[in-house]
């Protein structure tokens, strides 16, 4: 089972991807997590990626790529994965597709959300600094103050997910991301989700087109 999950951020592509690897048995593979990983060292790469990270900028395509293919290559992903944040433009479409591990066609899911959903669920996300579980101040606060409910992990807010960085990162998508739906639309690819939807019924729309 080979998936991809497309979304603005806030659209819950993150929750939803992490559901569908556990559902299908097959790893969940987050750009974004593992650049978050790797921007915690202190090398040269760190720093650069660090800061096209927090200003809500992609990382150029030239790093992720060399991430990616290294990641499907493992041994785990060889029976499938749910891809999450990748590919982020047409050039990562174009290079994913060329990938030897990526012939057979991915199932492409696009969630869908306003705006103002979007700006409102991001900007009230807390994450775990030790599990990485995802809270959000309103809609799922923890039931420990500004502690993980899992773990007891410190929450805290991404440098990414405060104002001005969420500004950019709805532009980035826009210019940069939103020609996916088209891309995957047009090879017939692509299924159309409600993000605005809750968790719950957002997943069930999933396994209901993946049973399809
Ligand atoms: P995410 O957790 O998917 O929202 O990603 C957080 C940040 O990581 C993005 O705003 C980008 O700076 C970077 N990033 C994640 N995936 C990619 C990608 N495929 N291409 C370029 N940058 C990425």
């Amino acid at each position: 089972m080979k998936i991809i999950v497309l979304g603005p951020p806030g659209s819950g592509k993150g929750t939803q991807a992490v559901r569908l690897g556990k559902y299908c048995r097959v790893p969940h593979i987050s750009t974004g997590d593992i650049l978050r990983q790797l921007v915690k060292g202190k090398t040269f790469l760190a720093k650069r990626v660090k800061s096209y990270m927090n200003s809500g900028k992609l990382v150029p395509d030239r790093i992720i790529v060399d991430i990616v293919s290294g990641r499907l290559a493992e041994k785990d992903a060889k029976k499938g994965f749910v891809l999450d944040g990748f590919p982020r433009n047409l050039n990562q479409a174009e290079i994913l597709e060329k990938l030897a591990m990526v012939k057979d066609k991915p199932k492409v899911f696009n969630l869908k959300a306003s705006d103002k959903t979007l700006v409102k669920r991001i900007s009230g996300r807390r994450v775990c600094g030790s599990c990485r579980a995802n809270y959000h101040v309103e809609y799922n606060p923890s039931k420990i103050m500004e502690k993980c409910a899992n773990c007891g992990g410190s929450l805290y807010q991404r440098d990414d997910d405060k104002p001005q960085a969420i500004r950019n990162r709805l532009k980035v998508y826009k210019k940069e991301s939103r020609p996916l739906v088209r891309y995957y639309a047009k090879k017939k690819m692509l299924v159309s989700i409600n993000g605005e939807k809750t968790e719950k019924e957002v997943f069930s729309s999933l396994i209901k087109h993946l049973k399809k």
